[in-house]
């Protein structure tokens, strides 16, 4: 109706009575017709073979998915193709990657590049296919419309690589900021602006431009104006058409070489990402060491297709340097320098390890802050942990990281010490598995919880609060050992692998349903990673237990002064299984901190870093301390053993004020009891 309308309103002011449209390669001859198609398709020609030279690489690494009866892995089914459908809605066509990060700055110019530069796409094909088909639709009411939605969307692109191009001579982001990248966004800007300029070049120099309906080109239409002196001038406008052509056809054959690639790789990035949450890592099977005599990745080729894939996506956007808390504190590790050594050594076949620095390497803390940011979904932990996975394989870690391995496997307890997992249960009346008939819900300690002084206080008060909700429990005692989280993640596979067969079978001994625990760490590897293992059970953090009988009114929530108590959300909760709700609601009128929850930053302890020698000056929990106490707040309210640790290290450097560093169960155990079990 509306286009019906506007073709009606037009008429009637005098226009014309002809039917609106337009005429393609104006003035063109067959052999220029003829040049043109040969340039294209010589340079989308190059662009093929550049991609597929690429393709060639990405398919050296290990197949991902199944392979299915009959069906090879890589043919998709139904469900696969919803999936990949819903992943390309998602993170390509919502940007909700983009969306996420750098609210006033790189998320808008990204949006209006991106939609502007989406709505000139779909313009070009709505155009090829009437021109090369036999269906013509581009007249009418149609026409008229297209014309004016794509002439104000293609300025969204126009306004966005002006702010980009402004943006990366000022901005403090990690952005590129080279030549060439400079000399990427001129080339589009070129394209854009040109295009707008041949538009205005037709409509001046075209006597048989229809004047009208011009004007609903409108961009091109006052741009023609200043142009009116070249009408009739055919050679202009060819000047006009062939620069714009030639432009594009440059742009076709930087596409793969530069980070303009990410333009096509972000969708196949997003598309094939793995299912798998973000904080399971890929369990090695014992055969693929007896094929490969390896553990971890030596050469790129040993990352999945996907992985390698991935790294051609990147766009080099800094997004996962700016979030690391490793960076942050002024040490080497710089996610997007790893994706794109780890690139270089794709093409060049260089070892991993040497190419990507073991120093680098040996600081992250997988806090997965650079995977949430990430718009194309690179996994930089899965990256880092494999590669860590072939240094301790050949026996290249040493120092601490190596005395909490040989501590872990020799005694069960990532700490060192043996048998003392019940010793916090003195005088507190404790059921354990061995000695209970039934219980609901396996209560895990974990060796911080077990060993721990300020882990000791969380412990009893969830064991306090689970008896004071009536909740039936019991915990496994001197039979628990590691989750074998920090061995994993410090690379040390199979020792994990045995940690967990291990806890695994005192769950199958005990009939094990449902585990709560207080700490994030055990949580995630027993909720994301014990399934690889047979595991069939349900865990919950402390919070999200409490959360529930809070809910039931079988607790009350705690009530502090409002603003006193500012949230710290763990990695391992709020960002890598998303829980930033349950926390919030045990206490009330709880502040945040600048990042919080997905968002929220590290406190240093992850990736086994916790064991790890630190100077003071680059503690990640330093600058994390200054985040929180930035809000006013004097508590500090915690969810996780490991950063309770880190940060109270930190607040003694940090201030001289008195802070208290509380896990929530010690708050609702206050709100919830005159004399709690000390
Ligand atoms: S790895 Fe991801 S977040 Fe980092 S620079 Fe590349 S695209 Fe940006
Ligand atoms: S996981 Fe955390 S510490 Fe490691 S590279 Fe990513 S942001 Fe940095």
């Amino acid at each position: 109706m509306i286009l019906v309308s506007l073709w009606l309103i037009m008429d009637r002011k005098g226009a014309t009575s002809m039917n609106p449209t337009r005429e393609e390669y104006w003035q063109f001859s067959l052999p220029e017709k003829l040049l043109f198609y040969a340039c294209a398709l010589a340079s989308v020609g190059y662009m093929g073979w550049q991609i597929w030279a690429r393709v060639q690489l990405w398919l050296q690494g290990r197949p991902t998915g199944e392979v299915r009866q009959g069906r090879q892995y890589w043919m998709p089914t139904r469900a696969g193709v919803e999936r990949w459908a819903k992943k390309v809605w998602t993170y390509i066509l919502l940007q909700k990657k983009v969306r996420s990060s750098r609210p006033k700055t790189g998320a808008p110019m990204h949006l209006m590049m991106f939609y502007g530069f989406f709505a000139l796409f779909i313009a070009t094909t709505l155009l090829g296919i009437n021109t090369y088909s036999p269906i013509k639709f581009h007249q009418g009411a149609y026409y008229l419309a297209y014309e004016v939605i794509f002439d104000t969307l293609g300025l969204l692109l126009l306004f966005g690589l002006v702010w980009a191009v402004a943006r990366r001579g000022t901005t403090k982001e990690p952005i590129s900021k080279d030549n060439v990248d400079m000399l990427v966004l001129w080339l589009l800007l070129l394209i854009t602006v040109n295009g707008y300029l041949l538009e205005a070049a037709r409509i001046a120099i075209n006597p048989q431009s229809q004047k009208g309906w011009d004007s609903v080109s409108w961009v091109g239409f006052a741009l023609a104006k200043p142009l009116s002196g070249l009408a009739g001038n055919v050679i202009a406008y060819k000047a006009f058409w062939w620069f714009h052509a030639v432009c594009v056809f440059a742009f076709f054959i930087l596409i793969p070489r530069l980070r303009l690639r990410h333009i096509v790789l972000a969708i196949f990035s997003a598309a094939g990402s793995p299912d798998t949450p973000m904080g399971k890592l890929r369990t090695i099977p014992m055969e693929e060491v007896e094929q490969t005599e390896q553990i971890g990745v030596k050469l790129a080729k040993d990352y999945s297709r996907w992985h390698l894939m991935s790294l051609d996506a990147c766009m080099e956007c800094g997004r996962c340097t700016e979030v690391c808390p490793a960076n942050a504190v002024g040490k080497i590790l710089n996610p997007k320098k790893i994706v794109q050594d780890l690139r270089g050594a794709m093409a060049t076949g260089a070892e991993v390890v040497p190419s990507l620095d073991p120093e680098a390497l040996w600081q992250c803390t997988t806090c997965n802050a650079c995977v949430e940011a990430c718009p194309v979904l690179i996994r930089h932990v899965d990256i880092i942990v494999d590669a860590r996975r072939n240094i301790v394989s050949e026996g290249g870690l040493s120092g601490s990281g190596a005395l909490v391995l040989r501590q872990t496997a020799s005694t069960g307890n990532a700490w060192g010490t043996s048998g003392n997992r019940e010793d916090w249960m003195q005088g507190l009346d404790i059921p354990l598995a061995r000695t209970t008939s039934e219980f609901e819900y396996l209560f895990w300690v974990g060796c911080a919880g077990a060993t721990d002084p300020g882990a000791i206080k969380t412990t009893k008060a969830v064991a306090d609060l689970l008896k004071t909700a009536g909740v039936s429990f019991a915990c496994l005692g001197n039979e628990e050992a590691c989750t074998g989280d920090p061995a994993r993640r410090l690379g040390e596979e199979f020792l994990f692998q045995e940690k967990a067969m291990e806890n695994v079978s005192a769950f199958e001994r005990y009939g094990v349903k449902k585990i709560v625990t207080a700490c994030p760490h055990c949580f995630n590897s027993l909720k994301n990673e014990y399934g690889d293992f047979d595991a069939k059970i349900e865990v919950f953090h402390h919070t999200q237990l409490l959360q529930s009988l809070v809910s039931k009114g079988k607790l009350l929530a705690a009530k502090p002064e409002r603003g006193s108590v500012v949230m710290h959300d763990p990695c391992y909760l709020g960002r890598v299984n998303e829980e930033s709700e349950a926390p919030r609601a045990l206490v009330e009128g709880m502040v945040n901190p600048e990042f919080h929850s997905q968002k929220t930053r590290c406190c240093g302890a992850g990736g086994g870093r916790m064991w790890m020698e630190e100077p003071l000056t680059e503690r990640p929990s330093n600058a994390r301390v200054e985040q929180l106490l930035a809000t006013g707040a004097k508590t500090v309210a915690l969810g996780c053993p490991f950063c309770k640790i880190m940060l109270d290290a930190s607040v003694k450097q940090v201030t001289d004020e008195e802070i208290n560093l509380v896990d929530l169960a010690e708050m609702l155990q206050a709100a919830n009891s005159k004399s709690p079990v000390s």
